[in-house]
């Protein structure tokens, strides 16, 4: 062990963003894994910054819509029931945080920590000379029925809510974003 002034466990994209915060602030900082950085989650996850992101997985409709989630053809979800079963704390807690009032309550934390996201890693982009890898182009949702659109208009409100800026687009402005 070195002498360090400040020791970071897990070298995801938290644990490094905490250490080079730490080190520009003068400190120095020893970053701990097993793993070489961001070979956990961070590794696999779908390269937006996805500020907007505040609504948790868990909602009312993951348990209305369990049935089909779970055995649905075309459900984006699948269990490993192995893992489910040694984790029952986990799961009964997933399900518990479904109910309307804690994932409204996790939906407001992850929006009042979301709204310093771009202040916390653009310097952390910018001291690393990556600005060329990051484009600022916001994020567009498409649904392929009108009644999709529909369905997910109460998300949509809730995230406005919480501060998110949308604006909704013509067919014509679409494809002119998004040609493909
Ligand atoms: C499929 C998928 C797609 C996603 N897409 C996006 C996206 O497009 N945009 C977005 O913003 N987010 C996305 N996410 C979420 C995002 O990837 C995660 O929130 C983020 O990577 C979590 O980072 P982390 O540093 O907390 O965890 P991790 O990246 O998992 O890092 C934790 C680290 O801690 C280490 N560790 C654990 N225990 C110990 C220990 N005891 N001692 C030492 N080290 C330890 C692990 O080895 C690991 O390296 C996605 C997630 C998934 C699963």
């Amino acid at each position: 062990m070195t002498d360090v002034d400040l020791v970071v466990v897990g070298a995801g994209i938290v644990g490094v963003s905490a250490a080079l915060w730490a080190r520009m602030r003068g400190l120095s900082v020893l970053l701990v894994d097993a793993e070489a950085p961001g070979a956990g989650t961070s590794s696999g996850n779908a390269c937006t910054i996805a500020t907007y992101g505040c609504l948790p997985m868990c909602d009312p409709s993951v348990i209305s819509g369990l049935p089909g989630l779970l055995f649905g053809s075309d459900s984006p979800l699948s269990v490993d029931w192995s893992h489910a079963l040694r984790h029952p704390r986990w799961m009964l807690s997933f399900l518990a945080n479904c109910r309307a009032a804690p994932s409204q309550r996790i939906a407001e934390d992850l929006a009042a920590l979301l709204s310093h996201a771009d202040a916390g890693l653009n310097p952390l982009i910018a001291e690393a000379g990556a600005e060329d890898l990051v484009a600022a182009r916001g994020q567009l949702t498409i649904w392929s029925t009108a009644a999709g659109a529909r369905a997910a208009e109460a998300d949509l409100a809730r995230q406005r809510a919480l501060g998110v800026e949308a604006r909704e687009l013509t067919r014509d402005e679409a494809q002119a974003l998004e040609p493909g």
